[in-house]
């Protein structure tokens, strides 16, 4: 095969169906950022790709890059496959969620190590989410925590110590994703509203690991705070709708 070969841990973010027996993945990788390839024969009973090549899949991969706009996979090693969370209603809702995340704000072929350290990071503790905590998959801490890392990663997150508009620091109320931050109620107008309590939630998960996120209890109103939050700022500075999000 003429190009060249590298080999790259990767993430399996989308899967989709190609012809009989191939398919095409969307996939976040260490050294490339993201990329898409072909699976030649992966439905095939015998394939050795096998199930290793599944959305949450987390692997090693060989890829070769030939002049086509598809790399093709070579080689698979599985390093976390998250068959806990992808055979869980729950937890697998959660993690397409993420996965759209990660898919919306890193289209880029282009590394970002932290992004694709903070997108294993999500899976693992995925697997270890407690399993007592199930609320609106959208509103868990957990995906909530990730995405606000993931927009302050992509340089979106506004900060919401103060006003945008004037700079006080109390009477905040709300959030403009226009302006680009919180608001107090002078210049409210055109701005979600956010409690002080829901600020100091978005803070905690901006600021715990991602395997606290949980343990940081936010309440339901600051889990809601906090998805509205994120997905005013997808609408404003990414100009889309997540499809895993059901309004
Ligand atoms: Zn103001």
């Amino acid at each position: 095969m003429r190009g060249r070969s590298y080999k790259t841990e990767a993430v399996v973010l989308r899967s989709l169906r190609f012809s009989e027996a191939d398919r095409i993945l969307h996939l976040y990788t260490l050294e490339r950022g993201r990329v898409g390839a072909i699976a030649k024969g992966i439905r095939k009973t015998k394939s050795r790709f096998g199930a290793r090549l599944e959305p949450l899949s987390h692997v090693e991969l060989m890829l070769h890059e030939g002049s086509g706009e598809l790399q093709t996979v070579t080689g698979v090693d599985l390093i976390h496959s998250h068959r806990v969370s992808r055979e869980d209603p729950y937890r697998l809702n959660v993690g397409l969620i993420g996965l759209e995340a990660m898919l919306r704000l890193f289209g880029e072929p282009e590394a970002n190590e932290r992004a694709f350290t903070a997108l294993t990071r999500f899976l693992d503790a995925l697997d270890e989410l407690p399993d007592g905590e199930r609320t609106r998959p959208a509103e868990d801490a957990l995906v909530l925590s990730f995405q606000l890392k993931l927009l302050w990663l992509s340089g979106y997150l506004p900060h919401l110590t103060s006003c945008i508009e004037c700079g006080a620091t109390d009477d905040l109320v709300g959030f403009s994703a226009r302006a680009g931050g919180a608001v107090c109620r002078l210049h409210r107008a055109g701005s979600i509203g956010l409690t002080s309590e829901g600020m100091a939630g978005i803070e905690a998960l901006l600021s715990t690991p991602l395997a606290d996120a949980h343990a940081a209890g936010l309440g339901d109103r600051d889990r809601r705070e906090a998805l509205a939050v994120i997905t005013t700022s997808y609408e404003e500075h990414g100009g889309f709708r997540m499809r895993t999000v059901s309004a």
